[in-house]
């Protein structure tokens, strides 16, 4: 199948860092279609040449592993091309037209990797030049607006121009293998449907935690947020992949119609809820790896009196026969004591114990996201007899490495998005309605902290985050995976 990917944004940082060499391990892994061309798209004056050296350069920060030997770059390079074009300029489109008008490819895929305030005049100017042709497809970055209003916004101008078959909204957890091997999980096998749910789920955690600060990033992340940057994509879409009912089928709708209704299913915000089941943290100062490191707030970019959060710790509760009551706890944040990703699922402590069990070790299913991909069981085998207890038993588990077993050269993330997209395959991809059901719920806390004078909680940088965050999910008797 032959196809045009026009890189909007070619020479930024997201396209070096992770668009690029998820192309070329697509091409070196021989799943990339063959014929294809890459344009990249950007306002400086570059020949297909110098954009060539450029992407060249740029890979010597890509893990040796990924990283092209010079005759692998060579080949690669060939599908290389780039377009000087302005993109608030409406004129400059007609060069794009008559480029990609040179070979007529099958699919022409549009990658907006610019800043989102340009989302709405590209797309419109797309249409204008009639590039919005059935056989072109749109991938959209987050963040796809602040609020509610703002992703309307956006959707409406897009939806006007294309049909929603068309626009691929990328939320990148969900093309991860752990996500894949979550759904693979659930939906192939028999055994644990029966234990999905609220008789036997005593509570879930999702934790996405970061070890890093906001690097260069600090102007945008000074806007955004913890709460806008993971909570609002995706965590929700981690809660909604664990939390769905199973799917009539593997078509993009019929998943994304399940992961819909455990977005509407969330329960609303109250101000006691809001006020008890929500913490902001920002963090200061502290030892990250054994090195000091600034707090927030001396971070270039930020204002020195920021009140934006970079931890959120939340309980969320799903309205429905399979779930009511089971809490869902969510944690994401910047500076704390580990780079991890991971959902917990733990069970019901056994109903008559008839042995004796370490406390705190009921049955637990955790799912490595990362650093690592995998699944560990967490049990309770027979352990030493003990004369005053009798027998005592003693946790074990069964750990299942993806890495191990399907190798590392495993498709990344952005490498299986992209082929998605140039296959025309939208499971992996957030339709609108599912991204306003999430910006609908995370709104609320918005307003409220909005309207709260104590700002965020400080941490100390290289902890787990504000104590209020284990506070609250010790008063449902429980604590986070590290603490127990
Ligand atoms: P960036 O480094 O600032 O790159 C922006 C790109 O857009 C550059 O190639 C820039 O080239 C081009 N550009 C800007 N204005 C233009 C114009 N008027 N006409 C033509 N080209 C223009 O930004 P980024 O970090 O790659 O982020 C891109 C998008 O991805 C943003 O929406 C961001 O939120 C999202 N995102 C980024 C990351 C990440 O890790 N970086 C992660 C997730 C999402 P010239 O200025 O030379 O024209």
């Amino acid at each position: 199948m032959s196809f045009d990917l026009v890189l909007f944004g070619g020479t930024g940082d997201l396209a070096w860092r992770k668009i690029m060499p998820a192309l070329f391990q697509a091409f070196r892994h021989g799943t990339l279609p063959e014929g294809g061309r890459i344009i990249g798209i950007a306002r400086d004056d570059l020949s297909d040449d110098q954009y060539r050296e450029l992407i060249r350069s740029r890979f010597v920060d890509v893990d040796l592993s990924k990283r092209p030997s010079p005759e692998e770059f060579q080949r690669f390079a060939g599908l290389l091309h780039f377009l000087r074009l302005d993109l608030s300029q409406p004129q400059d489109y007609r060069r794009l037209a008559d480029m990609l008008r040179e070979r007529h490819a099958e699919v022409v895929v549009m990658y907006l990797a610019t800043a989102p305030d340009l989302f709405a005049t590209v797309v419109k100017q797309l249409a204008a030049a009639g590039l919005n042709r059935p056989n072109t497809r749109l991938v959209l970055e987050k963040p796809l607006g602040h609020d509610l209003a703002s992703n309307r916004e956006i959707n409406d101008t897009v939806r006007s121009v294309l049909d929603e078959r068309q626009i691929f909204r990328i939320d990148h957890y969900l093309g991860k293998p752990a996500v894949q091997n979550l759904f693979a999980m659930r939906f192939g096998n028999a055994l644990f449907e029966p234990v999905w749910r609220r008789e036997h789920v005593s509570h879930v955690q999702i934790t996405i935690a970061e070890d890093l600060g906001v690097e260069k990033r600090g102007a945008f992340y000074d806007k955004t947020g913890a709460l806008r940057d993971m909570v609002q994509n995706h965590a929700l879409q981690l809660l909604c992949a664990l939390a769905m009912e199973p799917p009539i089928s593997a078509h993009a709708d019929a998943i994304r119609d399940e992961k819909l209704k455990v977005l509407r299913s969330l329960k609303r915000w109250t101000p006691e809820t809001l006020d008890q089941h929500v913490v902001r943290g920002q963090y200061g100062p502290g030892t990250v790896g054994g090195q000091p490191v600034k707090g927030y707030r001396e971070e270039a970019g930020v204002a020195p009196d920021s009140r934006t959060e970079t931890f959120v710790a939340l309980r969320a509760e799903i309205a429905s026969w399979r779930w009511a009551g089971v809490p869902f706890y969510i944690r994401t944040g910047k500076r704390l004591a580990g780079r991890e990703a991971e959902i917990v699922v733990s069970y019901r402590e056994a109903p008559h114990a008839i042995f004796t069990a370490p406390p705190g070790s009921a049955n637990r299913l955790v799912i490595n996201l990362q650093p690592r991909d995998g699944l560990e069981l967490h049990l309770l085998a027979q352990g030493q007899e003990n004369r005053r207890n009798g027998q005592v038993l003693a946790p074990v588990h069964l750990d299942l490495d993806f890495d191990k077993r399907f190798g590392s050269e495993r498709v990344g993330a952005y490498e299986r998005l992209l082929l998605d997209v140039i296959a025309g395959r939208l499971n992996l991809f957030v339709r609108s309605d599912e991204q306003e059901a999430a910006w609908r719920w995370v709104e609320p806390i918005i307003e409220h902290w909005r309207n709260d004078d104590r700002g965020p909680r400080p941490y100390a940088a290289g902890t787990w985050g504000p104590s209020a965050a284990s506070a609250m999910i010790a008063r449902d008797g429980f604590c986070w995976s590290e603490e127990c």
